[in-house]
């Protein structure tokens, strides 16, 4: 295709050429006759004003010499009438062109034709007329349209050898890929980069499969290293409930120890909440999460919350700093328990160094903001937005604390569908997790929104 438009292209150059070049020719052409013509009125000028045509026929004689391409020259009085002509041969018996028109210089297929006033004193006495033979003009032509035919023949064969030439460079590196695309569908490689060292479309698309390649194998790495801590966290409250059942499966009295149950129960819950957790994102992920909006007070919730962490985690201090007087809130009930109890459940998880959780709530006027403060490991400036996103851990947390970094995803998911907001902040020790919930009246009691499940901009 290239080598066809680049020819095509040529040939369009070359015409160009020819047209200017032939226009530039006739041009001059024009000129010099138009000069000659002038002389010729110049010298027989004379030979009108005392009719001696024998003088104007010697002087167009001489263009015999002068200018052999002229066929055919006439002089003729201020009445048109025939004065002197010159004939070079036969070929020059024809009409004199100003019977035809007043035109000082035109052309035929075949010829030229100038004509110049003969003027004395002023005075228009006659006319010199002039038919030059344009075989030279022709002679020209067709050797210019040959050399085109010839170079764009010899362009035409130059890049097609060319092309042949470059073919199996471009058809090996398009193979090449083609090869690579097979084998990762086959082996699911996707660590092994293809190889190219040019630098035009080819080099491009390669560098597409490789930038490709390398984010599936990064999701595929991530998705591995899921897989590994999910295992992990499941597997480990498994185990200990497996050990415990056991125990008492051997207490000699039978009697169910009291310890055991509980540690057992315990495990049980944390099996729970990661399954619920594992369901929850999947419905995220799927639009399926639903919301069952009821009436409720806020404050009663915040100590129920409160109520349920100081249970499962006796070792904290968890402080409720004021009360809304009872704000009603529009929202699922259950859905922002599970908020509440995440936040609080991580303000103690990442703080086992000081003791000391605070809840408290705003009111705004047209939102009701909650923030649970605490005063442990923190979280780096860089990371507050990013310990939202699913499976995200923050580097200072994900070795020595366990999670799935799938709570504050969820958390984020039901707030947004509340029509809230939800974000941290970092403390000079520890950090504080807010949400916000709009105040708006309702006058149903309960209603079902299903929103359309979309990322939110962090
Ligand atoms: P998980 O706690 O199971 O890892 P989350 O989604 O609840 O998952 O939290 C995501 C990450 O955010 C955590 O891994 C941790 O690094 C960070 N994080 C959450 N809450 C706190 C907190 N109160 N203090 C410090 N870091 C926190």
């Amino acid at each position: 295709m290239q080598v066809f438009t680049s020819v095509i292209v040529l040939a369009i150059f070359i015409v160009a050429y020819i047209y200017t070049d032939i226009r530039d020719y006739k041009e001059r052409k024009v000129k010099s006759i138009s000069s000659l013509a002038h002389v010729i009125g110049t010298n027989s000028a004379s030979s009108i004003l005392f009719h001696d045509d024998e003088s104007g026929r010697e002087i167009l004689a001489e263009l015999k010499d002068v200018a052999p391409e002229i066929v055919r020259a006439d002089i003729l009085d201020k009445d048109n009438a025939f004065f002197a002509t010159y004939l070079r041969d036969s070929t020059g018996k024809r009409d004199s062109p100003f019977i035809k028109t007043q035109k000082n210089a035109f052309f035929s297929d075949t010829s030229l034709f100038v004509a110049d006033d003969i003027i004395n004193n002023g005075e228009l006495i006659g006319r010199v007329s002039l038919v030059v033979e344009l075989s030279e003009l022709k002679a020209i032509k067709k050797a210019k349209f040959e050399m085109a035919a010839i170079l764009l023949l010899a362009a035409l064969c130059i890049s097609f050898l060319i092309a042949l030439a470059v073919q199996p460079y471009i058809s090996k590196r398009l193979l090449n890929l083609v090869n690579a695309i097979k084998r990762v569908g086959k082996t699911g490689n996707y660590t092994t980069p293809v190889t190219d060292d040019g630098k035009d479309e080819i080099s491009i698309l390669v560098k597409t499969f490789n930038n490709l390649m390398k984010a599936v194998n990064e999701s595929q790495q991530r998705k591995d290293e899921f897989i590994g801590i999910a295992s992990h966290e499941l597997k480990t409250p498994l185990t200990s409930i497996k050990g415990y059942l056991d125990l008492l499966n051997v207490m000699e009295d039978r009697e169910p120890n009291r310890q055991c149950v509980h540690k057992a129960l315990e495990s049980t819950h944390k099996l729970e909440k990661l399954i619920r957790d594992l369901l929850d994102v999947s419905k995220i992920q799927s639009g399926q999460l639903q919301l069952n909006v009821t009436g409720f007070n806020m404050d009663e919730l915040l100590d129920e919350s409160i109520e349920s962490i100081r249970m499962i985690a006796p070792t904290h201090t968890i402080k409720r700093e004021n009360r809304n007087s009872g704000q009603m809130i529009y929202a699922d009930r259950e859905k922002i328990e599970q908020v509440l109890v995440n936040l609080l459940s991580n303000a103690v998880k990442y703080s086992a160094t000081d003791n000391k959780v605070a809840v408290s709530s705003a009111n705004s006027g047209h939102e009701l903001i909650i923030k649970v403060r605490d005063h442990g490991i923190g979280i780096p400036e860089d990371e507050l937005t990013d310990i939202f996103g699913r499976f995200y851990r923050t580097k200072n947390s994900s070795v020595h604390i366990s999670g799935l970094g799938l709570g504050l995803y969820i958390c984020r998911d039901i707030i947004l569908r509340h029509h809230g907001r939800i974000w941290a902040e970092r403390e000079e020790k520890g950090s504080s997790f807010y949400f916000s919930l709009p105040l708006e009246t309702h006058t149903e009691d309960t209603k079902t929104i299903d929103i359309e499940n979309k990322e939110p901009a962090f």
